[in-house]
């Protein structure tokens, strides 16, 4: 059977670079990092020196790197710990963002009566930009913004450069949930006025269950697990050397490769969004995940127009046939809740409907979407 992996923005597959490197870290640093012989000196030296790649690539100190076990505890810690310890009293999010922000902020909400507010959103689902301004001057308490970059269901691109200086001018703290866009796009926060950022290194061809926080300095934040004094500080428990390593070397080929990988994937995008749409008549795409400026070039959601009852099946049909996609609209996921992005973009009628996330990697190829298209409209028209 063929096997077609679309599912890039889930989990991304291991480049060969990435676990060559772990291996051999695997191979020859086992010492703890936090040990003061030879073995461990070995082991912190590799950990600081990946620290110092990763930090350089974005233009910040490498003491602002803070390793964590991805992207949900990278987010956790920012803002759990802006409301525990830097006294702010009001969030602003938005309804699009992944539930490590959303749930996190919901907990904060009950637990500490942290006042949430939530920024407007245009029926595309881009940000309604003078709203979110408006709402940060009401503002009187100590307030965290939280916005992400790349939406990782729709692909929507917020303007992370214009959120960060309408943030600063109010005094407001910044937090951005990167995980979608870190290794994809590359944001100089040297530059770009953000206070903390999330990363996750399985979204960018790196192992899972690693990924880092950027602090920056004297942010006052404070660790959201306790243990030990590694990670500045900031992060108790042995790191996981191995996997910080195959995450550094992930993200070094994914800048270095940037360009090109782009254009390709953005190819593979525009080719999928073509032919899909001469093949099945009223296919529409979810929020701006068709728009090649306004959204990620790698992912694309996609409306069907087949009854909400074969929703489900078109699913497993794919599966049996290979093919690897996330399922994103309530009507087909089962027993979850389904997709709580889609509840807050779509109208009723489209939400019927079932939709589909396809996100495409290097890896993916025009051949590959042939033969999803091909599976696609031998379902829709049977
Ligand atoms: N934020 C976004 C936007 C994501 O897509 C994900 C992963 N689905 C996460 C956070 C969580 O990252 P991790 O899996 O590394 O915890």
């Amino acid at each position: 059977m063929k096997k077609v992996y679309f599912d890039s923005a889930a989990t991304s597959q291991l480049r060969n670079e990435v676990i060559h490197t772990m291996t051999n870290v695997l191979k020859t640093e086992y010492g703890n990092p936090s040990s003061t012989h030879t073995y461990g000196r070995s082991s912190k030296s590799l950990l600081e020196n990946c620290r110092k790649e990763i930090a350089k690539l974005f233009n910040v100190q490498a003491s602002e790197i803070i390793f964590t076990s991805g992207g949900t505890e990278a987010d956790n810690l920012a803002i759990q710990s802006c409301v525990r310890n830097l006294g702010v009293q009001t969030i602003i999010t938005s309804k699009l963002e992944h539930h490590a922000v959303l749930h996190t902020v919901e907990s904060l909400q009950k637990k500490e009566g942290v006042e949430v507010l939530y920024v407007n959103h245009k029926e595309d689902s881009s940000i309604d930009i003078d709203y979110f301004e408006t709402l940060l001057k009401k503002c009187k308490n100590k307030t965290l913004v939280s916005l992400m970059h790349v939406n990782n269901e729709i692909g929507t691109l917020l303007p992370i450069e214009k959120i960060a200086s309408i943030s600063k001018e109010n005094g407001a703290l910044l937090h951005s949930d990167m995980v979608q866009s870190i290794g994809h796009f590359k944001t100089d926060f040297g530059k770009v006025p953000i206070d903390f950022a999330a990363a996750s290194a399985h979204k960018f061809h790196g192992p899972k269950g690693v990924g880092f926080a950027f602090v920056r300095k004297n942010s006052g934040l404070k660790p959201l697990i306790v243990g030990g004094g590694q990670e500045r500080g900031l992060r108790a428990g042995t790191e996981a050397v191995y996997a910080i390593a195959g995450m550094t070397e992930a993200l070094k080929i994914a800048y270095q490769n940037l360009d090109d990988e782009k254009q390709y994937i953005a190819s593979l995008k525009e080719y999928f969004k073509t032919e899909l749409t001469k093949s099945i008549n009223n296919v529409t795409f979810n929020g701006l995940s068709g728009d090649s400026e306004q959204s990620t070039y790698s992912i694309l959601s996609v409306n069907l127009p087949i009854p909400e009852d074969k929703a489900q099946l078109l699913v497993f049909q794919l599966d049996l046939k290979g093919i690897a996609c996330s399922q994103g609209s309530a009507c087909q996921s089962g027993s979850d809740e389904g997709s709580h992005v889609l509840k807050q973009i779509l109208s009723p009628y489209k939400l019927k409907n079932p939709s589909i996330r396809f996100s495409f990697s290097c890896f993916n190829t025009k051949p590959e979407i042939d033969y999803v298209i091909k599976t696609l409209k031998e379902f829709v028209e049977n």
